[in-house]
This record gives C-alpha cells, structure tokens and sequence, in this order.
C-alpha cells in the first residue's frame, strides 16, 4: 500500500506563480476531492495524536479549518476557530504580524480557551511561520496545559519552524 506522504505527494497539485509570480503555492483541494486520501490522511492525523489528550483542536482560517474540524471529531476535541480580523462576533483578542509587505492579524474569542486544555494547533501549511507564531502567541494568553502543532505540509526551506518556541511537539506530513 502507498505510505500517505506518497499519496499526498501525487494529489497535491502545485500552481507556479500563484497568487503572485514566484511562489509555488500547494493546492491541496485536490488532495480533499479524493475520497481515498482524504480518509487516509485524516485517519493518519487522528493515529498520531489520539493518546495525547487533547481537548481543543484550534483551526487558522481557511484551510485549517477542513482536517481541522475532522479531526476535533475524530479526537472527541472541541474546534475553535483562528480567524482574520473582523469575522468573530464576540469578544476577541488579536495578534498582529509580519507579512513580506506589511502586517496581518488574527483572532481569537476570549473565551475559547481554559488553563486545563491540551491543545492542537493544525494548518495546512508551514512556510514563514509567520501566522503559526501568531497564533501560539493568542494560544499562550490562555495558559492552557500543552500545545501540539501540526501543519499537512512544511517548506522546509523557508525555515518557518524556527519560529515556533514553547511548545510540546511540531509535526508536518509531507515535507518540500
Ligand atoms: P506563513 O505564515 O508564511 O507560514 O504562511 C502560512 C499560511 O499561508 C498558511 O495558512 C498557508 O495556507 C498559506 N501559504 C503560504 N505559502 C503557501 C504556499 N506556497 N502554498 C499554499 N499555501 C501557502
């Protein structure tokens, strides 16, 4: 049988110069179309986490949202949501970061969290690490017990994961 790093490798699609000349963005709608993959990689996910007690599975807006939720029901974890300013209703608290030209930032409800909570943390791609360090920063404000990291892809050559301190475990999937 295809170990789920192949399976991934062949379905994710890579779009040259998308959204801008220069980047090769990894499109991972083709990997979620197929039936097969998509259970194989959210069973993977759930295998690798399911004996660490994790109460929370917190999503970065959009694309974490997708194995994020399967896996917050696979796990028997709650879902919260990280999302782009302006989009959560109640009473939040944001972080602001870096991009390659100006600043972004993200929010959190206040009240998403509590100090007992062992979190995981899942977007689907690491590159900067730019918004993965924001949200362990919103993360952190909450005191919880642990936070576990996970993202489906990682470019390595960005080195994005120097940027993220203080946590239990970083995991990728597939690795370019
Ligand atoms: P960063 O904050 O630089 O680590 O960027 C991570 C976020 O941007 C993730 O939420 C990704 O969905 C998106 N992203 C950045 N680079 C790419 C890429 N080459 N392909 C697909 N998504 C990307």
């Amino acid at each position: 049988m295809n170990t789920i790093q192949d399976l991934l490798e062949k379905s994710i699609r890579n779009v040259a110069d998308f959204p801008k000349p220069g980047i090769q963005f990894k499109d991972i709608t083709t990997a979620l179309k197929d039936a097969e993959v998509l259970k194989r990689t959210s069973d993977y996910l759930y295998n690798q986490y399911k004996d660490r007690g994790i109460t929370q599975v917190v999503g970065i807006e959009s694309r974490g949202f997708i194995l994020g939720s399967i896996l917050a029901y696979k796990l028997g974890a709650g879902f919260v949501l990280l999302r782009k300013p302006g989009k959560l209703p109640a009473d939040t608290i944001s972080v602001e970061y870096e991009l390659e030209y100006g600043t972004d930032k993200i929010e959190i409800h206040k009240d998403s969290l509590l100090p007992n909570d062992i979190v995981l943390l899942h977007d689907d791609l690491l590159a900067t690490g730019g918004s993965a360090e924001a949200a362990i920063k919103l993360i952190s404000q909450f005191n919880v017990k642990e936070t576990h990291v996970n993202f489906l892809i990682e470019l390595d050559f960005l080195n994005g994961r120097k940027r993220i301190n203080g946590v239990e475990s970083i995991d990728s999937t597939i690795h370019f």
